[in-house]
């Protein structure tokens, strides 16, 4: 018979292991092999624990079965460390020690060892024996910081709190302003120390002086609070401190370098780069070829601004900065609200950037430097220096690194203040940086900055999407060696493959800058091209449309030949302010839109926004997954006023233009049908008012979520088209959240998986006479025009500059042949594989 796993339990204290393995006995349905190494031999301090009892305990225990230790803290996890590297190497093999807590895992172990469960299955169980617990309490945090003694502190003029850091980097920008956010938003006075390296105290409702403060993981913060809701504030703070502080349990590093360096000759076969010089591999963020010297992320714009000529007015001074601070508060709250859905990480950096932007440690020397007779943008930009000059001294690296975040938040207001932020100033070349900032992508100049080299980033964040509708060729991910990447050295970026060549050969610097020049000549000519229909060789026209935000880029849509609007996301509208736009606001801007396109047909997406995209005037629920809850069509069916006004304007515009509605993020026929049925209402209503109405409202879905997909027969004899969003289908097929950089590599809406739920999408819609759309990412990917066309899409819908290069690729296009590509695609066991099918 197979001997039974033992199970030793080690404590400082003889007693309580006792008491727990006679509860474990207890509670185990048969006879167990248990030993206790607990206490020591010292009747005045019994407490404590020796290895050599250990050791004795383990051998006696010992089995081929194997021996589970479970401790209990300190050194009796050094003395069970220490009895296991005493024993023979053949004993140590079969001896686990267990992180579980000692007495759920022990009962745990006991019940699953009695049961004649193998040493892997009872170690198992042992780790999960909080689960129950957990579970029963609503708390799946293994890692809650315990609540911290909180007292009345010595003068008796508030309460005290201390709290150990638990961030892996310590409470950087973002978990400072959360902190500081807590403490601004109640009526109290906070300052903060680091009682570890004895720093401060400071005041608490500043995000950057708490920065300031250098604390590091497993230092402790402790808080002075006083004012009427002092107690209020370290219950919120103590909440914030069990919540890891809002980071991630665990850290937010940057993924790990996945990406080595490769000499050239170590790259796979077939890589047209194999001899050209050592490769970084990343992934293709946004397509294209770029030659040119590395820029590091250092090197943009944040210098001192220009000193005006002449005196200042200090109360002009003083409107202009409170100005510039509105402004810029106002650009990150809409870039931030925008980027929400897609890059939540992104979302709380901004949020952590306006945050500073009403720090005192910022405004208070600002406007005491403007009183002293400085010019706004001084005053600003010396008030920021000094505190980066901070930042920059802590010991910490990954504190100091936060130093960009304050020079960017600078750079924002600044921007306001003077009339450039010396974005000519930014050397030309590849920029190379560990992330970069959504607004910083915005500014680049595409005929400065040729190409863009990430160690970080996912191809869907929204840094990302806005490099790619610039047209700034991007590889993201290629991992930390991109930080060792000197400025100035020579870079080949092949953003299609996902390539960094560092040091290219001159041949391979030659052949690219040919390549370049070539392409500049085509994407003209495709530009002047993009005006006509785009045609496959066999001669079906294929719609290309654009993707857009305001009437701004449906401009730049007419310009670039976009034969409609396939997607115009309405939410930009509506973030930013106290109330949502009225009906009269809403016709303004759609018709705005429209009015580029005259003729052509504009799909207007409802709102879409949820809980990861919060309005002020739009108070939701608080979510554990803001991806899985009140988003898109949810929140407009939770909210049918908000949604119905939408309709309401959507219907005016189109009685006059060929305006359809789409509706994001549906789970369900029914929910369709309650979306369309409120939309027949509107009509009534919008007539009964008296206004024009049209014959019908063309209505329609995103495809985004596969329970749509699967029951797409229903769904065709509700909407009059469809149009895929692959962004969110793919995260949310693979199960791999958008814009996560851990799970981006899964997140490829190239997977077979996502293909073939587009199949039998459209091999239901076309019977049933229902257009299909693509209006994700994956459309403006020129490599995967042919399979989308392959596999029955009939309309791309793309950033406005990509229109051009996708109606060529359309042109390329042999129906016939585009089909056995795709027959063969949905064969494929992965992303990979399907790719290397993909002309490049
Ligand atoms: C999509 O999900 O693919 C899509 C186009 O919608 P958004 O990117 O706005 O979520
Ligand atoms: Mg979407």
């Amino acid at each position: 018979m197979t001997p039974q796993v033992g199970i030793l339990v080690v404590s400082h204290s003889a007693p309580l292991a006792e008491a727990a393995v006679a509860l474990a006995q207890e509670v185990a349905t048969g006879p167990l092999r248990l030993a206790v190494a607990a206490g020591v031999d010292d009747p005045e301090h019994p407490f404590g624990t020796d290895p050599t009892a250990v050791l004795a305990a383990v051998e006696a225990l010992d089995s081929p079965a194997g021996v589970l230790v479970l401790m209990d803290l300190g050194s009796a996890v050094l003395s069970a460390e220490l009895a296991v590297e005493l024993l023979p190497e053949d004993v140590q093999g079969r001896v686990r020690l267990s992180a579980a807590p000692l007495v759920e895992g022990l009962v745990a172990a006991a019940v699953q060892a009695a049961a004649g469960a193998d040493l892997d299955r009872v170690a198992r169980e042992a780790e999960a024996g909080l689960a129950g617990k957990r579970m029963h309490l609503g708390s799946d945090r293994p890692d809650a910081t315990p609540a911290p003694p909180v007292a009345v502190s010595p003068d008796g003029t508030g309460r005290v709190g201390e709290w150990v850091v638990g961030p892996a980097h310590g409470l950087h920008a973002r978990p400072a302003a959360r902190l500081a956010s807590i403490l601004t938003g109640l009526d109290v006075q906070a300052t903060a120390t680091n009682s570890t390296a004895g720093r401060g105290p400071v005041d608490a409702s500043s995000t950057s002086l708490l920065v300031g403060l250098g604390l590091v993981h497993g230092h402790t913060l402790r808080l002075q609070v006083s004012g009427p809701e002092a107690d209020a504030a370290l219950e919120a703070v103590t909440a914030l401190a069990a919540d890891n502080f809002g980071d991630p349990v665990g850290g937010d590093t940057p993924p790990p370098d996945t990406a080595p360096t490769t000499h050239a000759d170590d790259i796979l076969p077939g890589d047209d780069h194999a001899d050209d010089g050592p490769v970084l591999h990343g992934r293709r963020a946004a397509g294209g070829l770029a030659l040119g010297p590395a820029v590091r992320a250092g090197d943009l714009p944040r210098t001192a601004p220009p000193v005006p000529d002449g005196p200042v007015d200090a109360a002009t001074e003083h409107r202009r900065l409170a100005e510039a601070l509105a402004e810029a508060g106002a650009g990150l709250a809409a870039t931030q609200a925008r980027v929400a859905a897609h890059d939540p990480a992104a979302a709380e950096i901004l949020q952590a950037h306006r945050a500073l932007l009403t720090d005192p440690a910022l405004t208070g020397p600002a406007t005491d430097a403007i009183d002293r007779g400085a010019a706004a943008a001084t005053a600003w930009w010396e008030a920021v220096d000094a505190v980066a000059a901070t930042w920059a001294g802590l010991e910490d690296p990954h504190l100091a690194a936060r130093v960009d975040d304050i020079r960017a938040v600078g750079a924002e207001v600044l921007a306001h203040l003077v009339d450039t932020v010396a974005d000519d100033d930014l050397p030309e070349g590849v920029l190379v940086a560990d992330t970069l900032l959504p607004t910083d992508a915005a500014r680049l100049d595409p005929d400065r900055t040729t190409g863009v080299v990430l160690a970080a980033g996912s191809p869907t964040a929204h840094a990302a999407l806005l490099l790619a509708a610039r047209g700034i060729p991007t590889v993201v991910g290629v991992g930390a060696r991109a930080q060792h990447i000197e400025a100035g050295t020579c870079l080949l970026v092949d953003a299609d493959r996902g390539v960094v060549v560092l040091d290219p050969t001159p041949s391979a610097q030659a052949h690219a800058r040919d390549t370049i020049a070539a392409r500049a000549v085509a994407l003209a000519d495709q530009r002047a091209a993009a005006q006509q229909p785009a045609r496959t060789r066999d001669g079906t026209v294929v719609a290309v449309a654009a993707n857009v935000g305001i009437a701004a880029d449906a401009d730049r849509a007419a310009v670039e030949g976009a034969d409609g609007v396939g997607l115009l996301r309405t939410e930009l509208r509506f973030v930013d302010r106290d109330a949502p736009p009225d009906e009269e606001e809403q016709v303004a801007a759609y018709t705005a839109v429209c009015a580029a396109l005259p003729g052509r047909h504009v799909v207007m997406r409802t709102l879409d926004v949820g809980g990861d995209k919060p309005l002020a005037y739009l108070p939701l629920p608080q979510e554990d997954n803001p991806f899985l809850g009140l988003r898109g069509l949810r929140v407009g069916l939770d909210r049918p006023e908000l949604l119905a006004t939408q309709l309401r304007a959507a219907v005016r515009v189109a009685a006059h233009h060929p305006l359809q509605v789409m509706v994001p993020m549906a789970s369900t026929v029914e929910e369709l049908r309650r979306a369309r049925s409120l939309l027949d209402a509107q009509v009534e209503a919008v007539a009964a008012a008296g206004h024009p109405v049209p014959d019908r409202v063309a209505f329609g879905a995103m495809v985004e979520v596969p329970a749509l997909a699967l029951h797409i027969d229903a769904v065709v004899e509700v909407v009059d088209f469809l149009s895929v969003g692959t962004n969110d289908l793919t995260q949310y097929v693979l199960a791999a959240e958008r814009g996560n950089p851990h799970v981006s590599h899964l997140a490829d809406p190239l997977d077979p998986a996502v293909l073939r739920l587009l199949r039998q999408v459209t091999d239901v819609a076309a019977p049933a006479e229902v257009p299909v759309a693509v209006c994700g990412d994956l459309a403006a990917d020129r490599t995967a025009t042919a399979l989308l066309l392959g596999l029955g899409v009939g309309e791309l819908s793309v950033p406005p500059p990509m229109v051009g290069p996708v109606k060529a690729a359309v042109r390329e296009v042999d129906l016939p042949t585009a089909r056995q590509l795709a027959e063969s695609a949905l064969r494929q066991p992965s992303a990979a594989a399907v790719r290397a099918l993909l002309p490049t």
